[in-house]
């Protein structure tokens, strides 16, 4: 069971599991993707895409973007919690159905944490006794992004929170607008 966060991670890490044999099943769960026409731009790319290559994403859980600001308490710490709301939810959801494995096409981003991902996957996997495969797709990021571009894919400038679209927009910005303040 693959968490999918977005179609351009989710060529190469699919390409790449397959070829090692895995039999994958993509899972789309994502309340921390902000705003709403956001998360649905990054869901009909990734259906697009899946559809094209003859598989179904499975998306159980209804957009619910408070169960992502419940668990923020400290913007500045706030992705391993996000990590865990993910991964805990579509492990659990997998367990439930028999799965044995999974992990998630987050650890292909060269901007993500990968020790917390690991870190929390494993966490996650002991308590609910299904096995996290602890990868690091990186290797494969600027495949997906050269794979993105022939396939015409959306590919979004921010990871997904309001908070991670602030501070690419801020870093954008600053040095242009120098009369402006930023917190
Ligand atoms: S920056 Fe990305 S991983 Fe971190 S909280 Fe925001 S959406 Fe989640």
């Amino acid at each position: 069971m693959l968490h999918t966060c977005c179609a351009p991670c989710a060529t190469y890490v699919n390409e790449t599991l397959e070829k090692e044999g895995w039999e994958v099943v993509n899972i789309f769960y994502n309340p921390n993707i902000h705003p709403f026409d956001e998360y649905i731009r990054r869901y009909e790319t990734l259906v697009s895409y899946l559809e094209k290559e003859g598989r179904v994403l499975e998306v159980p859980f209804p957009y619910n973007p408070l169960e992502y600001f419940s668990l923020i308490t400290q913007p500045e710490n706030r992705c391993p919690s996000c990590y865990f709301l993910r991964l805990q939810k579509v492990a659990q959801w997998g367990k439930e159905r028999g799965f044995n494995f999974f992990t998630t096409t987050l650890t292909i981003s060269p901007y993500q944490d990968l020790p917390a991902i690991w870190k929390v996957g494993k966490q996650i996997g002991e308590k609910l006794d299904i096995e996290f495969l602890i990868r690091d797709f990186r290797d494969g990021f600027r495949q997906s992004v050269a794979r993105s571009k022939e396939l015409g894919l959306y590919r979004q400038n921010y990871c997904g929170c309001v908070f991670s679209k602030y501070e690419g927009v801020r870093r954008r910005l600053e040095k242009r607008l120098t009369g402006l303040k930023f917190s």
